[in-house]
């Protein structure tokens, strides 16, 4: 039977246990800065123009319907998406190195992810009876770990933020990356570091890659804000590019999970991929590789969402379309920026006790402010301005007409 003693009461996600929260504050100020999805100046959920757009041309196209997609997805946006994020003239693409399959977004490509390395990934000179470990950053992705956990991975963490200087523990990422047993995998954010906003330069990604390769390790890229962070898509992706295309390192593969989510704004449509590049071309490989990352799909979502797949291909592979989305990006991108200076700007001109300018010098969707536990606790309750109990924000939540709200009530809790 089902007994109380084993299936014990678990408290809300922490995310979605704010969007809950924050939902039922009737307080007509009230302004959520927790879960990362993007707004627009008046605080409200954007459909990008290009989706617009793609979805018109689908509903009066002869390819509109609800029919199954096949089981790896359809191929013409798997194609597409490893172009988009592995770049137009990718080696590993034209050397036939890249096998690609759909997945539910990038929640669902992790899972494929840790499924495959569970189960297929043997480091060399291991002992091939146990667990495959993976490290991710301390801070991280809270789902990250219950991901790979429920995948059967034993999870690390490696040094990451220095919450004093507020910024990269570099020196022990690295010393932890060579002490790791060979073999380990190491999950990368390969932009918009999530929760910290700060991703390495580009002299530390080289250290970093270095010590990866030198050490027999696998990289996992996982690349939820390509395009999102700085507007341009191949500035976004220049680590994992680099390490993929470079020749400077030897992996012996590299994983790459991708969404769409935030970069098309198709959060609930769940459209993203999953990319497996091998180090040389090997046809039997791939064919195996793919077919065995098919049966995973068919035996856990028999097979992806098919809506937002076509609309994603439309938005990829129509010129004017896509022209279109490079523009929202940028929309995006830069509104984010925007509102980061006017947030430190007013933090500024209030005298605010501390330094604020991590706030700008942090990227993407989330700002790692420095605010406590407690501080976080007095936003809420007394301004009813939620985020993260982590004192990270999501700076999309700031629009013109609450930024000076904001630092108005960031000042009173810090003083
Ligand atoms: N990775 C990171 C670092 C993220 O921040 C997110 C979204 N919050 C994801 C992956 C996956 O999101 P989704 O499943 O909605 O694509």
């Amino acid at each position: 039977g089902f007994y109380s003693e084993n299936i014990k009461q678990l408290p809300p996600d922490p995310l979605f246990g704010i969007k809950t929260r924050c939902a039922k504050d009737t307080r007509p100020e009230k302004v959520d800065l927790g879960i990362g999805a993007y707004r627009d100046d008046q605080g409200k959920p954007w459909i990008l123009p290009s989706v617009r757009k793609a979805e018109k041309l689908l509903h009066e196209s002869d390819d509109y319907n609800h029919e199954y997609l096949p089981i790896p997805g359809l191929k013409q946006f798997t194609q597409l998406a490893a172009k988009v994020i592995l770049g137009d003239d990718s080696k590993a693409i034209s050397e036939d190195r890249v096998v690609s399959v759909q997945s539910l977004s990038g929640t669902g490509s992790l899972h494929l992810a840790g499924e495959f390395v569970a189960k297929f990934f043997v480091p060399k000179s291991s002992d091939e009876s146990s667990k495959a470990t993976i490290y991710v950053s301390d801070p991280t992705w809270a789902n990250h770990i219950q991901i790979f956990e429920h995948c059967g991975l034993e999870v690390q963490k490696y040094p990451y933020w220095n919450a004093a200087t507020k910024s990269l523990r570099i020196k022990e990422y690295v010393e932890t990356i060579q002490k790791a047993p060979k073999g380990s995998i190491f999950l990368l954010h390969a932009t918009a570091h999530n929760p910290t906003g700060m991703d390495p330069t580009e002299e530390q990604w080289k250290v970093i890659l270095k010590a990866i390769s030198d050490n027999g390790h696998l990289p996992l890229f996982d690349c939820a804000y390509q395009g999102f962070t700085t507007g341009s898509l191949a500035k976004d992706a220049w680590a994992l590019r680099y390490a993929i295309d470079s020749g400077l390192y030897s992996f012996p593969g590299v994983l790459v999970c991708q969404s769409f989510a935030k970069n098309c704004g198709m959060y609930g449509e769940r459209i993203g991929a999953f990319h497996v590049i091998l180090p040389e071309h090997n046809q039997a490989l791939n064919s195996a590789v793919f077919s065995q990352l098919s049966k995973l799909i068919r035996s856990e979502i028999s097979n992806p969402p098919g809506y937002g797949a076509k609309i994603v291909s439309l938005v990829l592979s129509h010129p004017e379309l896509r022209k279109q989305w490079q523009q929202d990006l940028i929309t995006m991108s830069s509104r984010i920026m925007g509102m980061r200076k006017d947030l430190v700007a007013e933090l500024q001109r209030l005298n605010t006790p501390g330094v604020w300018t991590h706030i700008t010098q942090q990227k993407g969707m989330f700002s790692f402010t420095g605010l406590s536990p407690s501080q976080v606790q007095e936003l809420a309750e007394k301004y009813a301005i939620y985020m993260s109990g982590n004192g990270r924000a999501s700076i999309a939540g700031l629009n013109p007409g609450n930024v000076k709200y904001v630092a108005k009530a960031i000042d009173a809790v810090v003083r």
